[in-house]
């Protein structure tokens, strides 16, 4: 199985996805960004945000 992965926000928001699916990870991280903030993120932003666990 892959290692628990997870994405976490900026501290005021508090948002925190966590996953064992580095794709479903990057796809929730991507849409939160997209309609709490109403910015794109690219893969490689995602990529450094990324802590596996
Ligand atoms: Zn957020």
């Amino acid at each position: 199985m892959d290692k628990l992965t997870s994405i976490e926000c900026d501290p005021e928001c508090g948002f925190m996805v966590r996953s064992h699916d580095r794709k479903e990870v990057m796809d929730t991280a991507r849409s939160h960004v997209k309609m709490k903030h109403g910015m794109d993120v690219s893969d490689n932003d995602l990529k450094k945000k990324m802590k596996a666990m």
